[in-house]
């Protein structure tokens, strides 16, 4: 969407790529106050989200949290207990799944294995009556963009995983919804695959210009493909907002932790001055200084216990001691190293028996290692790279 479509707009800021930040614009998907009810457990509680037109939104969480019943909720195999689901602002409470303009791709790709390739792409268009040559059309053109063209006449059984997933994705795809809810889409594909599917699939949905609503409980995928992640958790949203911003400015220790490798520091507050929050953390055995991320927000008052996160790509690690200021420089010994080719990954133990997971780019080409096991070394990092935490 761009700012051009919403109506008026504020000069100067384009919001083609973020219509969430628009104030004008407005959004496709309207969640208010989504609850699912089984018994007494709610799989998805009090859920609020906007979705806004070309976005490929991730729902991403753990087994058990909610996705697929939020999901099924949306196309309409699901009765919500409580709250709405507006689609373009219409309510689609009283709309049949089939009327809704969504689609959806289930997680098991659910083919007719009787039907060629192509007679499953052209199902849902038979079911509404288009004509034979305009189906003819939409199947070939739609086959192309998957690469599915030589595999038109094939039974399904006769497929790869991969292949599967293109014909449940161009079976879906076909009928040109507005909305396109994937469960899960590659959880089926081997490492490799998965990360050449990904690419293809975010094409896509670039050229094809329909929302995308993908739920998976892979972090790395949210987080390549994502215009925008919820992270759900017993229901509920724990956090909504891009991928960077939910990997840099996690809201709390379990976003932090769920999403990437994290080493997390529990301290106590010994003072705050201006933004700089100054800690002792007893299991680094040092001070630590961290930063409010807003300089406006109240700092914490002394004694208050708050957990310092600091991701493994954001540490220095060297023999030598660094010198630059504002710098949180701690000891330590390797105590394991992995060699990853493009990167290291170490753990380094530090006196108290702490351990701390760094990565370090491997820059030069070398083939002997820089670092051994058991090498005293500096871990060190800004202080502007700590994440402060408060639950
Ligand atoms: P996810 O897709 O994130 O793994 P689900 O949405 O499938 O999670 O399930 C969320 C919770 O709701 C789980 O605790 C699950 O057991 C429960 N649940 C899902 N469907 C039903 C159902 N039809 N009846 C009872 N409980 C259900
Ligand atoms: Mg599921």
């Amino acid at each position: 969407m761009t700012a051009d479509t919403t109506g008026s707009t504020t000069p100067g800021i384009d919001y083609t790529d973020t219509p969430w930040l628009d104030p004008e614009a407005r959004p496709l998907v309207q969640l208010r106050g989504l609850t699912k009810r089984y018994d007494d457990v709610a799989a998805v509680a009090n859920v609020d989200l906007e979705i806004f037109a070309g976005e490929l939104f991730a729902i991403l969480g753990g087994s058990g949290s909610g996705k697929t019943t939020l999901l099924r909720m949306l196309a309409g195999f699901e009765r919500p207990t409580e709250g709405q689901i507006l689609i373009d602002g219409v309510d689609m409470t009283s709309v049949a799944p089939y009327d809704r303009p969504i689609n959806m791709m289930f997680q098991s790709y659910a083919l007719f294995p009787h039907m060629t390739v192509e007679q499953n792409v052209a199902y849902g268009l038979k079911k509404e009556r288009i004509n034979k040559a305009e189906i003819r059309e939409r199947v070939d053109k739609m086959l192309d963009l998957v690469k599915l063209g030589k595999l038109a006449k094939r039974k399904p059984n006769r497929l790869s995983g991969g292949e599967s997933q293109r014909v449940a994705l161009a079976r879906a795809l076909v009928k040109r919804p507005k909305l396109l809810l994937l469960d899960e889409p590659l959880a089926a594909l081997d490492k490799k695959l998965r990360e050449h599917t990904q690419f293809e699939l975010m094409n896509l949905q670039d050229d094809l210009g329909i929302t995308f609503v993908i739920v998976t409980h892979d972090q790395e995928e949210a987080m390549t493909l994502a215009t925008r992640i919820a992270v759900m958790n017993s229901g509920s949203f724990a956090q909504v907002g891009t991928p960077r911003e939910i990997y840099e400015y996690p809201c709390n220790r379990f976003i932090a932790d769920f999403v990437g490798n994290i080493n997390l520091l529990d301290a106590e507050v010994i003072s705050s001055a201006d933004h700089r929050v100054h800690l002792r953390c007893d299991a680094a055995g040092a001070e630590l200084v961290a930063l409010l991320d807003n300089p406006g927000d109240e700092p914490p008052p002394a004694g208050a216990r708050r957990c310092v996160a600091i991701r493994p790509e954001k540490i220095f690690i060297d023999k030598e001691p660094p010198s630059a200021n504002d710098r949180t420089i701690l000891k330590g010994i390797v105590l394991d190293l992995g060699y990853f080719g493009n990167l290291s990954i170490y753990r380094v133990q530090l006196p108290s028996g702490m351990v701390l997971q760094v990565s370090a780019q491997n820059r030069r080409r070398s083939a002997t290692r820089a670092l051994e096991w058991d090498d005293e070394v500096y871990v060190s990092w800004d202080i502007a790279s700590a994440i402060l935490l408060s639950e």
